[in-house]
This record gives C-alpha cells, structure tokens and sequence, in this order.
C-alpha cells in the first residue's frame, strides 16, 4: 500500500514557518530589525505573557504602500534583494523576505502602516495566511504589527514553548543587546501594560548601560582599558568592577563587528580576567564590542547569526583577559590609593570654592602587582600615594578648622602603628590617612598563594611520620593520576598506592598538620566539571586551584590569636606580596575607614 502523501501547501508551510519562528524571542527580532531596516529612530516593543498572547512592534520609520503591506506577508517578497548577485552588497539585515511570511502562518496578525508623504495608512488583519480585513486607517507614518495567540493552530508547538519566565528573559536580553547595538535607536519596551525599559536615543554606551542597568550594576561599571597590540582586533566597552557580582552570565553581552553573539569562551574570557577578584561561581557584567577585519571572522556559521568563529580564536580571548585583569587591577589600585570617597554629604557639605580640588589627573599610579599598598613602619620618602594623602589632608584639616565647634585630631597621622586584634581575625592599624583594618586570613592566603606560585621550589617540605592515605574510586584514581604531577611540583609527594588509595609522603612545612583528602577529592570534582576544556588549559586551571586551595588551608584562620610580632610579619610579607589587594577568593585583605569618615560619624565635621 502507498503511504507517501503531499502535504497540503498550508500545512507545509506551518511546519517550515515554524522552524523560521520557534520561539517568541525569533519574531521580536525578525520585527525589530524590521523596523531597523526601515530606518526607524523610535521602535516600542509590546509584550504579552512573554510573547505567548502578543509580540507587537511599533515604528516610526519608512512605512508601507497598501499594496506592499500585503505583499510584505507572501514567501520570498522582499525590498532588500533583487537577485543574488546583490547579496555580497547588502547591509540589511533582512533578505530572505520569509520572516513575516513565517508569521502569518503561526499566528493572527494585525498590521498598521503608512508612508510619509501620504495621506491614509493601511490596516490589515490576517488568520492562517489569509487576509481578513483590509481598510485605510488614518495613522502616523510607520508600522505597527502585532502577531497573536502565537501557535494557535499548532498546538504540538504551543506546547513546546518554555515558562513565560524562560521566553521572557530571552526577549529582554535580545531586547537589551538590540539597545546596545543601536544606541542612537529610542527604544521602549512594555510588558503587561508595564515599561520596563525606556532608553531614549544616547550619545555613549555608558548612557545606554545607566538607562538599562539603573538597578543591576550601573554605577559599578567602568570602562574597559584595552592596549592591545597582538591581535588585530580593537576591543572596547565596559565592565563591572570587583564590587559588583551574580549568579549568572545573563548580563554578559558580546558584539563582533556590530553583530549581537553569543560565544561560551568569549564570556569565559572575561570571566578569566576576574579571576583573583570574583570568587567562584559568581560573574560580572559586560558589554563588550569586538571589532576586527572580516577575513579573520566568519559570522554566518549559525542561521540566526548568533554565533561566530574565529580564525585565530586564542589571540582574541587573550586580548580580552587581559584587558579585563588591566582594567580591574588599575581601578582597584586608584581606589585604594585614594582613601578618600567624595560622598554627596560631602560636596554638598563643602561651600563651592573649599572644595578639594580634583586629584591632579596625570599622577602615574604604579601598577598593583610591582608595588601594592605599603605597610611602613617608619615613614619613607613621599610617593604619590603620599603626596595624594597629604594634599587631601592639608584641604581636610583647613576644612575642619573652618568649623567653630570641631579641632583637628592630634597626632593621629602617624603612619601604620598596629593597635591590636580584633575579635581574633582583624588586625588593627593606625595609620596617616586613617584606621586600616586586615582581615588575617584573607591577607595570609594571598600571601601563601603567591608564594607557592613563585617560589615552590624553595618551599621547605617536611617527610610525614605517618603517611597520609586516600581512598578514592578507582574510577576517580584513574581519572585524577595524569595530574599528580601538579602535587608534587607544589611540594607534595603523592603516589598511587594500589587500585583505590593514594599515599601522601611529604608536604611542605605550611601544610604539615593539614589534611589533604579535602584536596585531592576537590581536584577530582574540578575535572570532572571541566570535560569539555584542553588537556593544556585544564592543567594551567588546576595548577592555580591547587595553590589557592594550599594558601586556604595553611593560612591562619579567623579565630586565630595573633602576638603583636605575628602581626608585624604578616603585614609585613603582605606589603611585600604582589596582587595584595584582595585574596585568591576576590574577597579584600584590608580595608581603610579613612579619618574623614571616623570625624563625619563623631559629627566633628559634616553634617
Ligand atoms: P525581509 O526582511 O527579509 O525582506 P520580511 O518578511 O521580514 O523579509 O519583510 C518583507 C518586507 O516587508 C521587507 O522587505 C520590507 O519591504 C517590508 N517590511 C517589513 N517590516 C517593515 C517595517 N517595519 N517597515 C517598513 N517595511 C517593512
Ligand atoms: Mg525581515
């Protein structure tokens, strides 16, 4: 018996629509870019029930004759294309002239258009590719199309659509990518009635970035430092500082050469620059424009043109590790040399013409890892981190003196005298600019975890009395023996003894009373985790875990009594470690609350 039949041309035409359109967020940008390509300066995307019930975009650009407002919904009708040849040409986006054909099969359309220089627009209805309604409208020039009950009529679709809180974040990303990419583009966008972004048309990105990211992260980001000189791409854009963190990559937004891309290791690059900032398992915030020759990029490997492949994909991933870490260092190192924090009370605090004058702009800071913050026990020549503080405690004291009911403190400049510990975990210092306080194990982590990665060959080990042993699976064994050499480099003697335990003979003299079962089981889970990297990279990324995961454990923990000499020699190594801004975790090893602080809250100065 025959069993092949053709399918009727409506039914077919379902099916191939929706694999034009299968999600919400597909028509948001098929309309969008739409409207993009008629030139349109103001775009409003309307939301109902994360596109499920309504997707509708209006625009103010070029418009619709009566005529092309019906042809627009036929396959392959198009204004951007006449034959192929033109292709090579085209900077639209649209070309296919299939999107809105796509549509009219998968859901109930209504369209309102008009160009400028006429009088009467059209309106249009349309249900299962056919026109329904069609009539002139008095409107303004532009489109306004709305799709609903989006997959109507294909249930098995419908059904596989995800949450409204899936669909939704996608639309909002792409709504959020789109803002990014046309910064002079006023776009709207409205959900349930709501405005959830409103982003008139901005000058820079950092504008685009206060109108969207208002209350995730604005005020933290800052723009990226990129001087990089082996790739030929130029990168630019900003990101969050240390501050700022989530959960997730969600507010991770990369762009080659003006085109939205999603790329796991271009955002694993990032993230990579984060790495003795963030702590694991949180991310930062970006929005980040890749530019580079077309020949070193091929865009098209995805049909949605969402991802992209490069020739030389190290270089690029480099470039931007590396001006993330740049950046971030040369931001943490200014903060921190600069104790004091304009606050609003503050300025407004201080009449307009006893104002500090502005830091002088030029002072070269010198970059965190040669010279950290010092600790000194005897003042030395100034540097300009001393000059910065004592220009501003100059201004600082005649602006006390100003105030008839508060004197300046005595003597409570001199420099880096510890006062104690505090509540077994904070050491305590008076210093010029204020009262510094170390967090004890934060700082001594750093310190450890710089010197296992430098000097591991000079560390003294010590030959355990009574071996260490580990049972493991023998799975987890085998998986974990190729990199056993990682212990040893770092000074622990470690061996497979049998199928299912290895034996741990020496470790450094810092790890003596440690157990490294912990260790070893940890490294064993981050292998596991990490399948889908290099042999070399997974190396290099355990490399470092190890060592922060050494520094961790010999450090001095928090609840640990330090003797004033303990004290002197941990500020001491600290001040002589590099990076020693924050622990290999991200957190800060020491913070100031700088004098100008201590006077507001005693309400000597301020209001
Ligand atoms: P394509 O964008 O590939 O040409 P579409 O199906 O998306 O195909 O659109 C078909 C045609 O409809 C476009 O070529 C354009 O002429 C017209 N069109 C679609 N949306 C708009 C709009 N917002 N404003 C003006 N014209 C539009
Ligand atoms: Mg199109």
């Amino acid at each position: 018996m025959n069993k092949i039949k053709l399918l009727t041309e409506h039914e077919a035409q379902k099916i191939a629509a929706g694999e034009v359109v299968e999600r919400p967020v597909h028509i948001v940008k098929e309309l969008i870019e739409n409207s993009i390509d008629a030139g349109a300066t103001t775009i409003t995307l309307h939301i109902k029930k994360a596109g499920k019930q309504l997707i509708r975009v209006v625009d103010n650009g070029c418009g619709m004759s009566p005529e092309d407002a019906r042809m627009c919904f036929v396959h392959h009708a198009t204004s951007k294309l006449t034959s192929v040849d033109d292709l090579m040409q085209l900077n639209t986006f649209g070309f296919r002239g299939e999107a809105l054909a796509s549509m009219a099969a998968v859901g109930k359309i209504t369209l309102i258009t008009k160009e400028a220089d006429v009088a009467e627009g059209t309106q249009l209805a349309i249900e299962k590719n056919e026109v329904i309604e069609q009539k002139p409208v008095a409107c303004q020039t532009g489109t306004d199309i709305a799709i609903n009950d989006l997959f109507y009529n294909i249930p098995a679709r419908r059904k596989f659509l995800r949450t409204d809180e899936t669909e939704w974040r996608q639309i909002n990303q792409l709504f959020q990518a789109l803002c990014f990419d046309y910064p002079h583009i006023h776009f709207k966008l409205i959900s349930e009635g709501t405005t959830v972004h409103n982003c008139p048309s901005a000058d820079s990105i950092a504008t685009r970035i206060t109108q969207l990211w208002q209350h995730t992260g604005a005020q933290q980001m800052i723009e990226l430092k990129s001087d990089n000189k082996q790739s030929a791409a130029t990168i630019s854009g900003m990101i969050s500082n240390h501050q700022y963190s989530r959960y997730d990559r969600n507010q991770l937004y990369f762009f080659v050469n003006k085109r939205w891309v999603k790329n796991y290791t271009l955002s694993r690059a990032l993230i990579k620059g984060y790495m003795n900032v963030l702590p694991q398992g949180k991310y930062p915030a970006g929005c980040i424009f890749i530019d580079i020759p077309t020949d070193l990029v091929d865009i098209n490997i995805h049909p949605r043109k969402e991802e992209v492949q490069f020739l030389n994909p190290r270089t690029i991933e480099r470039a931007i590790s590396e001006s993330v870490k740049q950046t971030l260092e040369h931001n943490l190192s200014s903060q921190i040399k600069q104790p004091v924090a304009f606050s609003p009370s503050y300025e407004s605090y201080a009449p307009e013409q006893q104002r500090p004058a502005p830091f002088p702009s030029d002072i070269e800071l010198p970059p965190l890892n040669q010279q950290p913050w010092v600790y000194q026990e005897q003042p030395e020549p100034f540097g300009p981190q001393e000059t910065i503080t004592e220009s501003f405690e100059a201004q600082q004291k005649s602006l006390i003196n100003e105030q008839p009911t508060t004197t300046a403190p005595e003597n409570s400049f001199a420099a880096g005298r510890i006062i104690g510990q505090h509540a077994l975990t904070y050491i305590l210092i008076e210093r010029s600019d204020g009262l510094f306080v170390v967090d004890q194990h934060a700082a001594q982590e750093r310190i450890l975890y710089e010197l296992f990665a430098n000097r591991f060959k000079d560390l003294a080990t010590v030959s355990l009395i009574f071996p260490q042993m580990i049972s493991l699976s023998p799975e987890d064994l085998s998986l974990i023996e190729p990199y056993l050499s990682l212990f040893t480099d770092n000074g622990i003697a470690i061996e497979p003894f049998g199928q299912d335990q290895l034996i741990i003979s020496s470790t450094p003299v810092h790890l003596k009373n440690v157990s490294l079962a912990d260790m070893v089981k940890q490294a064993v889970g981050w292998i596991n985790e990490q399948s889908d990297t290099s042999p070399e990279q997974l190396f290099q990324t355990l490399h470092k875990k190890l060592r922060a995961q050494m520094a961790c454990k010999a450090a001095v923990k928090a609840g640990d009594s330090l003797d004033m000499q303990q004290m002197e020699q941990l500020l001491r190594d600290l001040a002589n470690t590099p990076n020693n801004l924050t622990c290999p975790h991200g957190r800060p090893t020491g913070w100031l609350l700088n004098t100008y602080e201590i006077e507001k809250r005693f309400k000597r100065i301020g209001k």
